[in-house]
């Protein structure tokens, strides 16, 4: 007999369990739905980047590209067969998922991580709060090996409709601005560089944004070309490296138990906390127009690349709950819009954790400093330089700090929409207030 395997985070062929599962009942369709609900919420980055990986994803397998709801598009091409899919665990994945179960019958095998969400328990049963502790039971628990999916799998030609592939080649026409090289075997690529020349220093360069000294698959994680497992059987699992994998797990476990922590506080205890919605501040940072330069420089990555270094996310996240009060899924919102990598999960837990909501032990009271950490984790400014060019003509660490030079804003870079002291306090004061 024959059956569907339905393509959604995991575009590829290697280590793919669902595909593997659906290959062992004979011939299989393999169908990408291009879903409304994800493409008309996405930028013109992430359409792009999603375009450009199903695309690959059709040079290497006869696949089925259709365009609709999910919930009657994938019945329909079921016809009665089964449809394999790899688990989806976000609440929107989640709430699809169930519908189409309903009329089709949904074989899932394997999800986009090493453990799946839900799995890793403490002794009582229940998940755990904390990530160290997590992450201890994560590695314990252990993960099955890589999947050998074949390498050229047996598909069966099917009819795309070409308003479909259309959307898709005309999103990668509209790419704002070069995305990185799509597909399966790009991403291969650049794990294995990252593992040759990346892996050993990661631990000291991994927070230098001028460094260059991060893995960059994120946006292949994303998308699942290729899976977690496939890299952590490939390394030290007690590494730096693998612990930021293990991130990436707790959080989307943190999603599954608690779907509504997408975008309310995980925490309640900051339920009393006063908010601002300064439009034009907000507007500023997310121009890079602040007048902080390392706020600017990500704020101005992320616009012009879809992507930021993981220190300066957690600066400008700060920036923006901390020294404009903002409540974070603001700043969540805007960044799920243009990142490529960007995951529901990782985003908005990465936001909870800097506004102090989330799943940390983390204070509330922690609030970066975005001089200071400029100067520490860039400190010769060229990452600044590099996004900012109004301020290329400040060597150094000057870069850091236009208002000590007499040049520094002959380019016109603006000036500090606020004082970092005064908002620290006033953030600071609104915290004691909210916990009474
Ligand atoms: P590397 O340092 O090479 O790390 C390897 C992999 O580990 C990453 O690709 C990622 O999958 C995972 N990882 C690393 N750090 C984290 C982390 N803190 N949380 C979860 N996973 C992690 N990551 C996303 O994938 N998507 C997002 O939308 C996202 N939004 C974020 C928002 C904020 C406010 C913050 C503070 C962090 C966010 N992160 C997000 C986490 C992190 O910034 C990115 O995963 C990382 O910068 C990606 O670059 P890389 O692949 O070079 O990372």
């Amino acid at each position: 007999s024959s059956s569907v395997m339905w393509f959604r985070r995991d575009l590829r062929v290697r280590d793919n369990p669902a595909l593997l599962a659906a290959l062992e009942e004979g011939p299989v369709t393999a169908l990408f739905v291009v879903d409304p609900a994800i493409w008309s919420g996405a930028g013109p980055a992430r359409r792009a980047w999603l375009a450009a990986n199903v695309l690959s994803l059709a040079e290497r397998v006869p696949l089925t590209i259709l365009h609709g709801d999910p919930r009657e598009v994938v019945p329909r091409v079921a016809d009665g067969r089964r449809v394999h899919v790899s688990a989806e665990t976000t609440p929107y994945g989640r709430r699809r998922d169930e519908a189409v179960g309903e009329a089709v019958e949904l074989v899932t095998t394997g999800s986009p991580y090493a453990v799946g969400p839900g799995l890793v328990r403490n002794g009582s049963g229940d998940p755990y709060q904390v990530f160290s502790a997590y992450a201890r039971a994560w590695r314990e628990r252990g993960w099955p090996e890589p999947a050998r999916t074949p390498r050229s799998p047996d598909i069966v030609q099917g009819d795309s409709h070409q308003r479909a592939v259309g959307l898709l080649e005309k999103a990668v026409a509209d790419a704002p601005f070069d995305l990185p090289a799509a597909g399966e075997d790009a991403a291969w690529r650049r794990w294995r560089a990252f593992r040759e020349d990346g892996l050993r220093a990661y631990p000291r360069e991994r927070n230098r944004p001028d460094h260059d000294g991060t893995s960059r698959l994120s946006p292949y994680l994303h998308l699942g070309l290729l899976h977690p497992r496939s890299l952590l059987a490939e390394m030290d699992t007690t590494s730096t490296y693998a612990n930021e994998i293990a991130w990436r797990e707790f959080y989307a476990d943190v999603l599954w138990h608690t779907p509504a922590s997408a975008w309310a506080d995980l925490k309640p205890g900051l339920k009393a906390m006063r908010y601002d919605e300064p439009a034009d501040a907000i507007e500023a940072w997310r121009t890079g127009t602040t007048g902080y330069p390392i706020v600017d420089a990500g704020m101005r990555q992320l616009m012009h690349s879809g992507w930021m270094h993981n220190r300066v996310r957690m600066i400008t996240a700060s920036f923006l709950t901390k020294d404009l009060h903002v409540w974070w899924p603001v700043g969540a919102r805007h960044f799920l819009d243009l990142l490529i990598d960007g995951d529901v999960a990782s985003n908005n837990h990465g936001w909870q954790w800097v506004a102090g909501t989330g799943t940390d032990a983390s204070p509330y009271f922690r609030v970066f400093n975005p001089v200071t950490q400029g100067i520490k984790f860039d400190p010769q400014g060229d990452y600044v330089r590099r996004w900012v060019p109004e301020l290329d003509h400040l060597p150094g660490k000057a870069a850091h700090e236009p208002w000590k030079s007499d040049v520094g804003y002959e380019q016109d870079y603006p000036l500090r929409i606020v004082d970092h002291a005064d908002e620290r306090r006033e953030a600071l004061e609104r915290y004691q207030a909210a916990r009474g």
